[in-house]
């Protein structure tokens, strides 16, 4: 999970020779860090390849640690979902995310989406429901600009619990993407009886797909899939003119990845909508 960057540290890599001292010491850092300010969201865009223009950005946490800098949501998000503090978490992400839609909205950016990541552990708590509506209802947005993001492994955990909150997070009116598509172990069957609006291509179906003949075939039939099922698709990961290409001549439009931008903080964000939008 090294970024480019390379600002980024390896909690299970540093002197510590234990990993359970090293997970013990994470989670009590992570307690803390909700209290002290220490999380941030940054904005990734996702742009309309035939217009140029931003049609939302995807939630990204990132976790300034006092003495060890940027620590990777890799590295952290997976502790968070096992001590529960993905919950509290969670609900800290979803509430500023909106915020912040809110604000982009006021800023006459009124088309624009915001998408979060829901972690399964979030599902098993009984007032996910209440805790997004409550959330809706404080910041007044307009709740179809609003896309949640679940992982077919996260969707299958629990697959009753699941779907149920599902279809009343679609009953409040706020969308709901199926991220990393292709990726997770389940049948197709389920996008007939499940209420999905969006596919989200992983982004290592983008590694050479002008010469990868795998990963062109499976990137081409999950367009087809989506187009046929009357689903939107949403291309992450896409690096270079030559994948965008690639994914236009398909008629994938929807891009979200570094050839377009990396995910930016709110003020980046805004000034990088400026210049793809001029007044
Ligand atoms: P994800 O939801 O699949 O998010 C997309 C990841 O791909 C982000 O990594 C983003 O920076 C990266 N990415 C986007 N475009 C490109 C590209 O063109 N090239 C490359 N190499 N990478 C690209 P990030 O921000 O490190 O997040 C990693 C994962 O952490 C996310 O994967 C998501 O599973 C999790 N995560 C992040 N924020 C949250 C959150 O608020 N809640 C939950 N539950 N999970 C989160
Ligand atoms: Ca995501
Ligand atoms: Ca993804
Ligand atoms: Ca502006």
């Amino acid at each position: 999970s090294k970024e480019k960057s390379g600002t980024y540290h390896h909690f299970f890599k540093s002197e510590m020779s234990d990993w359970s001292m090293e997970s013990i010491y994470l989670e009590n850092a992570l307690y803390k860090a909700l209290e002290n300010d220490e999380l941030s969201l940054h904005y990734q865009p996702q742009v309309d390849s035939k217009t140029n223009r931003i049609i939302g950005a995807e939630a990204l946490l990132r976790w300034n640690h006092p003495t060890r800098g940027m620590v990777s949501p890799i590295e952290f998000i997976p502790v968070a979902e096992e001590t529960g503090l993905i919950v509290p978490i969670g609900k800290w992400v979803l509430l500023n995310a909106c915020k912040q839609l809110k604000k982009l909205h006021a800023q006459g950016n009124s088309n624009m989406s915001v998408s979060v990541n829901l972690s399964g552990r979030q599902f098993e708590e009984d007032d996910l429901i209440p805790m997004i509506e409550s959330i809706l209802v404080e910041t007044g947005i307009a709740p179809e600009f609003l896309h949640i993001e679940l992982t077919e492994n996260q969707i299958f955990k629990n697959t009753h619990v699941t779907l149920e909150k599902m279809r009343e997070i679609k009953a409040l009116g706020i969308k709901i993407a199926v991220d990393d598509f292709g990726t997770g172990y389940s049948s197709l069957g389920y996008l007939k009886n499940f209420p999905i609006d969006t596919l989200k291509i992983d982004r290592s179906f983008m590694f050479d797909i002008l010469t990868d003949k795998d990963n062109a075939a499976i990137t081409s039939t999950i367009i087809t899939l989506a187009q046929n099922l009357n689903l939107n698709v949403i291309a992450e990961g896409v690096e270079t003119a030559e994948q965008l290409e690639f994914l236009m001549a398909k008629n994938c439009f929807n891009i979200q990845g570094y050839y377009y931008s990396k995910p930016l903080p709110v003020e980046a964000l805004e000034n990088y909508i400026d210049i793809l939008t001029p007044k």
